[in-house]
C-alpha cells in the first residue's frame, strides 16, 4: 500500500523517534529530516511533540524554515503532535517574541493552553470518525482557540469546571485539506489510530 511512499519526520529536537517507531509499525518508509536534500525526499511531514520556541529556531539555522513553507504550500501533506500542532498554525497566543511557525492551518493555537495546575494529564478523548476513544496524552499542550471555516474539528476535550448542565470544551484535533494536527501526543502509547489516519490520507492524496 505504501511501498514508495516516504514520510518524513522533523528530527530537529522532540520525540522523533516515538513518530519514526509509530510510522513503521504500519509499514511505512520514515526518514528523520534535517536538511533539505531530505525534506525533497518526502512525501509528507510529520512535526514531532518537543518545543516549538527551540524548533522553529533551529529550523532557521538548519536552513529548513523556509523549504517547509514552500513545501506546505504546494500541498505537502503534513501531521503535527503537541509543538507540532503549533508549528503548523496560522497564529499563536502566548508566544514568545518574534516565534515563528510554518503555517498553512486556519487557526489561532494557545501554547501552554491548559494551566499550571493541569499541565499534563491523560484522558480519553473521542476522536472523529473512530470507533473507540483515543488514550490523549497531554504534555503542556496548546489547544486551538479558533479555527476558520475550512478546519475541520476532529476532537474536544471539556475543561474547568463548568456549572451543572453546561459544558466548556476546547478544540485539541483538527484537520484541513491534508494538514492534521493533534494537541495530545498519539505517537505516545502503541495506539497508532491517529497515524494510520495520516498515512491514509497521504497514500489516497
Ligand atoms: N509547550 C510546548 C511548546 O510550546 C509544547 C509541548 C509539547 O510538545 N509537549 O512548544
Amino acid at each position: 500500500m505504501t511501498g514508495t511512499t516516504t514520510i518524513g519526520v522533523l528530527a530537529l529536537q522532540g520525540d522523533v523517534r516515538e513518530h519514526v517507531d509509530a510510522l513503521e509499525r504500519l509499514g511505512v518508509r520514515s526518514i528523520r529530516v534535517r536538511r533539505p536534500a531530505e525534506l525533497a525526499e518526502c512525501d509528507a511531514l510529520v512535526l514531532p511533540g518537543g518545543e516549538s520556541t527551540t524548533m522553529f529556531k533551529l529550523a532557521r539555522t538548519f536552513e529548513l524554515f523556509d523549504p517547509i513553507v514552500e513545501r506546505l504550500r504546494d500541498g505537502m501533506p503534513a501531521f503535527g503532535t503537541c509543538a507540532g500542532m503549533i508549528m503548523l498554525a496560522d497564529r499563536v497566543v502566548d508566544g514568545i517574541e518574534g516565534q515563528e511557525t510554518f503555517g498553512g492551518l486556519d487557526v489561532t493555537v494557545r501554547r501552554n493552553a491548559f494551566g499550571r495546575q493541569v499541565d499534563s494529564f491523560e484522558g480519553p478523548v473521542d476522536v472523529k470518525g473512530f470507533d473507540t476513544a483515543l488514550h490523549g496524552v497531554f504534555i503542556r499542550a496548546p489547544w486551538v482557540e479558533s479555527a476558520g471555516d475550512g478546519v475541520d474539528v476532529l476532537a474536544t476535550v471539556a475543561v474547568g469546571d463548568p456549572a451543572p448542565g453546561e459544558s466548556d470544551t476546547r478544540i485539541v484535533a483538527v484537520r484541513q485539506g491534508s494538514l492534521v494536527a493533534t494537541s495530545f501526543h498519539p505517537e505516545v502509547g502503541h495506539d497508532d489510530r491517529m497515524h494510520r489516519y495520516f498515512v491514509d490520507l497521504v497514500t489516497t492524496s
